[in-house]
């Protein structure tokens, strides 16, 4: 039996996606219909049924006609039909307004929906086979429209176009978010399996043959790591959905294509020869949700087999899912030459710096934070520095400090690489019964994988909150660490606060243990002068560099609109910047070493 579902953009102007799904034989006692409250991937419950507005059902009768059926809401995100003897159909609207990866957003100018947020599940037929009918909005204004998916195309639909499209099952349908507009794009064939990207959005003179050349590169390095051998991509082929926009920065990852959204400015335009800060941002962002098409998507911890998608789904192995896929997305741009070594070395330079320097990570693991990922990193607040260690970037730090120790024990011959193809070996053999990574799988595959007992350390870096050691991990790659005090942002510095960009210089955080902290200032507080000079968020940083740490000043600031004045000793101890540094004189072993790490 099939699923039958219909999407049509109704409304675009007012972003409201029409929806129907018939079930040819619903439960006799009363068919039960959910919505996913979370969408795989992002792991915070979202309550995806808020959007659903106009529900209606009907028993299909004699020529079309139908018979309206009683429906009762269960709970938040659960439907009870009325019993009925034939095919019955669920009518309902969505409202898609949100521009993010992870739901659905509807205007005049493009479309995007993932299925958590616009299908709703028949509980019970679970693994039965899907159809969704994608329809084009009505009007002439829409002629142009395409679709982009990673949903199978039906027979009589052509790939690209409105039409019927099919999914093995519902947990297949949700994870194909679907594009539809004038998009442009770009395709390439990564050993011989197709890849395309679409990019939404305008983008002046946007270099789509550096784009798909650069992509390439980055996806034929990751197949390369997976599958030495065979060379073969875990799918028939993949898909790139990008929304470009003014201010924006995420992805999603799916099984056979990742949604992302980016700046427009991060993309490459004709006639820019080096690349940007951007633009390796963005390659970055592509290299890390390709990954994903293994670790995590594939290779799974057990708490997602199967998901859950009505609940928090509980592991402390973020730190390994994220993490580590955050340490290959750069590592991947290295080793395919789109980083230099200098450049990777500041990346991973910069990633210490940002861990070190925030309170948090004396406070939480990353298996700690890996768990709590539901209520505390996807719910950051402004005490979120003080409190939480991020599993993707201290998680990227573990598995850099596992891949160094890995090859300086075993001169080279073993990294952590060997332990990734471990856990797609186990994945692989496993087939249908796969029962996920348990939590200690990710430390089992790689002492399996090296012969090397690293239980220790490990447990010291994700259960406890120590910190490896990288000066004396990166020596053997003949590579120096260097703290200096971070100097270049003054007020965060000297006083120990985190301020905007520009504007009113209004508190975004207020660090743990430092002179902001220590005179009273809090998160929300408004600056106003310094020593009787006004102050702003722009301007803050060249008045303070006129200070000395151990120097006083007298803060003016607004709280609740009341103004108060605060004595500040600034800093003596302002935290430490890390910079990374190959050692030219490094010897002939470091220099083998650190070829073999970069270059995969
Ligand atoms: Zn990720």
């Amino acid at each position: 039996m099939t699923i039958a579902y219909a999407i049509r953009p109704a409304n675009p102007g007012a972003h409201l996606f029409h929806v129907t799904v018939t079930v040819e034989e619903p439960d006799s006692q009363g068919q039960l219909f959910m919505l996913p409250a979370w969408i795989p991937g992002s792991y915070m419950v979202r309550e995806f049924a808020r959007h659903i507005v106009r529900l209606t059902a009907l028993q299909a009768g004699q020529a079309g006609a139908g018979r309206r059926v009683r429906v009762e809401k269960l709970d938040k995100h659960t439907w009870r039909c009325a019993p009925t003897d034939g095919p019955l159909t669920l009518a309902y609207e969505v409202y898609a307004w949100d521009l993010s990866v992870r739901a659905a957003h509807l205007d005049p100018t493009h479309g995007f929906f993932n299925g958590s947020s616009v299908f709703l599940l028949p509980i019970g037929h679970e693994g039965a086979r899907c159809t969704v009918d994608i329809l084009p909005p009505e009007g002439p204004a829409y002629a142009d429209w395409r679709v982009i998916t990673g949903l199978t195309p039906a027979r009589g639909t052509r790939r690209g176009r409105f039409g019927a499209y099919t999914a093995r099952d519902y947990d297949e349908l949700i994870d194909c978010p679907v594009e539809m507009g004038t998009f442009t794009l770009g395709r390439f064939d990564v050993l011989g399996v197709p890849h395309e990207i679409a990019v939404t959005g305008r983008v002046p003179r946007l270099d789509m043959a550096r784009l798909t050349a650069d992509l390439e590169r980055v996806c034929e390095v990751q197949v390369r790591l997976f599958e030495p051998r065979t060379r073969r991509a875990p799918f028939e082929r993949y898909s790139f959905l990008t929304m470009a926009v003014g201010e924006g920065y995420g992805g999603l990852e799916h099984r056979n294509c990742t949604a992302l959204i980016c700046k427009r400015d991060d993309l490459p335009h004709l006639g820019l020869r080096d690349s940007t800060a951007g633009y390796r941002t963005f390659l970055g962002l592509a290299s890390h949700e390709y990954f994903h098409s293994w670790n995590v998507k594939r290779i799974r911890p057990a708490a997602f087999v199967p998901y859950d998608l009505t609940q928090e789904n509980y592991t402390r192995l973020l730190w390994a899912f994220e993490g580590f896929t955050s340490y290959y997305d750069d590592l991947t741009l290295a080793r395919a030459g789109l980083l230099t070594e200098v450049q990777y070395l500041e990346t991973l330079a910069t990633t210490m710096t940002t861990v070190m320097q925030r309170p948090g990570r004396l406070k939480q693991s990353v298996a700690d934070s890996s768990f709590d990922a539901w209520i505390k990193y996807y719910l950051q607040d402004e005490n979120a520095p003080n409190s939480i260690v991020s599993y993707y970037q201290k998680g990227a730090l573990v598995a850099l400090a596992l891949d160094l120790s890995i090859r300086a024990a075993t001169g080279g011959r073993k990294s952590l690489d060997d332990a990734m193809r471990l856990l797609w070996r186990q994945y692989k053999a496993a087939g249908a019964e796969y029962a996920g990574v348990a939590e200690d799988g990710v430390l089992a595959a790689v002492e399996e994988a090296t012969g090397l007992q690293l239980a220790r350390a490990v447990r010291e870096w994700t259960e406890g909150t120590r910190d490896p050691d990288f000066a004396q991990l990166l020596a053997p790659f003949g590579i120096d660490v260097e703290r200096r005090p971070a100097l270049d942002k003054p007020h965060f510095a000297l006083l120990g606060c985190k301020l905007p960009g520009s504007g009113e210089a209004k508190i975004e955080n207020v660090f743990d243990g430092l002179p902001a902290q220590a005179g009273g200032l809090s998160a929300g507080d408004v600056l106003l002068a310094l020593d009787g000079l006004r102050v702003t968020a722009g301007t803050i940083d060249t008045l303070l560099a006129r200070y000395q740490p151990g120097d006083t000043v007298e803060l003016h600031a607004f709280r609740r609109d009341e103004l108060m004045t605060f004595s500040i000793k600034l800093g003596t101890q302002p935290p430490p910047k890390i910079t990374l540094r190959a050692n030219p004189r490094a010897g002939r072993r470091a220099q083998a070493l650190r070829r073999r790490w970069l270059g995969g």
